[in-house]
């Protein structure tokens, strides 16, 4: 294995693989430094990937569970899940995607070295823990390293009873009661995954809407649907302890009517978001400028020292706000790897980062809310469109949700959109690409929309923007 290389990776997550692999199409020579002993990062190993494996299974056992109208035959046999199964088969998704990116690193000639990295000095990276040698970087260090569940102050994870993530995807049996704290991306999937699978779950918002960062009107759906689903939501509630037994979590709180309560579950799952990892870098002896414990960057991804720059999870411009999302992390990975190797930085555009969320009805949106709009003092013209009406939402039986236009009265542009209900995920693609071409409500309308599919709601949405939705 060489010693020196043009770049050093550290963090194979999917903001530093990605960039590892463009450096290397680039004609970089190129290392990544992983302490895991698995490639992929957070995405692969316990995030994005086991989270949506779960969820699948989530929706294969609500098509069975409503068999009779699906006209299936189930002999005798009650409707149940078998966890390990569950398990095996996430686990064997997992491992085939942290293959190939193995596959990707030995195609592209990346060496991966097993190690912990640390910042060592202009052009010096040193591994402290692993392979241990210390490798010189002709051109740019680029700090890849994550971030890891963080909790609130007094509650503890102790993963055990009071669990993140990283347990709540492994667990092997189904828990019978669980409070989930906090509404984000991974609090709501959790929520949908444990309820399908049959437990009594609880999810506690601080804020006085679920999903806070979504656009009102869809916050307001989700919740109407967990209500529906036996969901209890608490919102405006703060958690004030928990206190782990051998079975249960007890805790206490402050309700929305300002009286403290008290709940018990068999399980206190902590989703309140993620801090970033910077254990191990070497940060402060380096002088890498940080802030809240980010690595602070400029808008091309440079730190405060020459040769070391950053992206991902980890980062911060300095005001709140950088999205922690496994797409980001690429997009980022590819722009700093392009202006590396010397080509154009092409700069990516905050605004238009897609944003999913695979609760059930899932949720993607992108570009501003309503509210956002407003505040920036753009005059606002809303259309939405029930996905209920459709065709092919009633074949489904998945009839919730809508898609919500938010456009700029004046030049009718696409400001954002917003949608909630079956395959959202998929269609915010189109909405992304939309705003990216700066494009208005009415391209959208003579964007012609195949039938039946659940892509029609965007373009009747846009109809409904400009006040004349063809089927409602
Ligand atoms: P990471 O993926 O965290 O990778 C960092 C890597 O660096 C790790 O492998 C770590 O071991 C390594 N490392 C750290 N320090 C060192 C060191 N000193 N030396 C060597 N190696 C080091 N995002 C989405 O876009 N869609 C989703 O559906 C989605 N679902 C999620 C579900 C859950 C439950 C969670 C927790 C997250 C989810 N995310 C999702 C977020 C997504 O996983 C992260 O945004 C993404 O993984 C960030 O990538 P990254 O490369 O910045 O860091």
């Amino acid at each position: 294995m060489a010693s020196d290389y043009d770049v050093v990776v550290i963090g194979s997550g999917t903001g530093g693989y990605v960039a590892a692999i463009r450096a290397a199409q680039l004609g970089l020579r190129t290392a990544c430094v992983e302490r895991a002993p698995v490639v992929g990062g957070t995405c692969l190993n316990w995030g994005c990937i086991p989270t949506k494996a779960l969820l699948e299974h989530a929706h294969s056992l609500k098509i069975a569970q409503n068999w009779k109208e699906w006209g299936l035959t189930l002999g005798d046999a009650a409707i149940g899940l078998d966890m390990n199964q569950v398990q095996t088969r996430k686990d064997k998704i997992v491992k085939q995607l942290t293959g190939g990116v193995e596959f990707l690193f030995k195609k592209n000639k990346i060496d991966w070295i097993k190690g912990s990295a640390r910042l060592a000095g202009k052009g010096k990276v040193e591994i402290t823990e692993g392979e241990k040698q210390t490798i010189s970087v002709k051109k740019e260090i680029i700090v890849a390293t994550g971030s890891q569940p963080r909790s609130v102050p007094g509650i503890e994870i102790d993963k055990k009873r009071i669990i993140s993530s990283d347990q709540a995807i492994a667990l092997k049996a189904v828990p019978k009661s669980i409070v989930i704290l906090g509404s984000g991306a991974v609090g709501v999937e959790f929520a949908s995954i444990f309820r399908r699978f049959g437990s009594d779950v609880t999810i506690i918002e601080l804020l006085p809407r679920l999903v806070p960062v979504e656009d009102e009107a869809v916050s307001a759906e989700l919740e109407r649907s967990f209500r529906k689903q036996g969901i209890k939501v608490l919102t405006a509630t703060k958690v004030t302890s928990a206190k782990a037994g051998a079975n249960s979590v007890e805790l206490d709180a402050q309700m929305s009517d300002g009286k403290s309560g008290k709940l018990t579950a068999e399980y206190l799952l902590v989703a309140t978001g993620r801090g970033p990892v910077t254990s191990g870098l070497g940060a402060e002896e380096a002088g890498l400028k940080m802030e809240r414990g980010y690595v602070l960057v400029d808008t091309e991804y440079r730190t405060n020292l020459p040769g070391v720059s950053a992206i991902g999870d980890v980062i911060t411009f300095g005001k709140p706000g950088h999205p922690q999302l496994a797409h980001l992390s690429s997009a980022e990975g590819i722009a700093l790897a392009e202006r590396i190797s010397g080509q154009e930085f092409r700069p990516i555009n905050y605004d238009h980062v897609p944003a999913c969320t695979y609760c059930d009805p899932e949720i993607g949106s992108v570009g501003l809310t309503e509210a956002e709009a407003k505040a920036r003092g753009f005059d606002v013209r809303i259309g939405s469109f029930k996905f209920g009406i459709l065709g092919r939402a009633k074949i489904a039986g998945e009839t919730e949700g809508f898609v919500k236009i938010v456009a700029d009265k004046k030049y009718d542009e696409i400001l954002g959109v917003h949608m909630i209900g079956l395959r959202s995920t998929e269609l915010v693609a189109e909405a992304t690409l939309a705003l990216r071409l700066e494009c208005t409500v009415e391209e959208l309308i003579r964007t012609i929309h195949a039938h039946p599919t659940m892509s029609e709601a965007v373009g009747e949405a846009a109809h409904a923007t400009h006040g004349a939705a063809i089927h409602s």
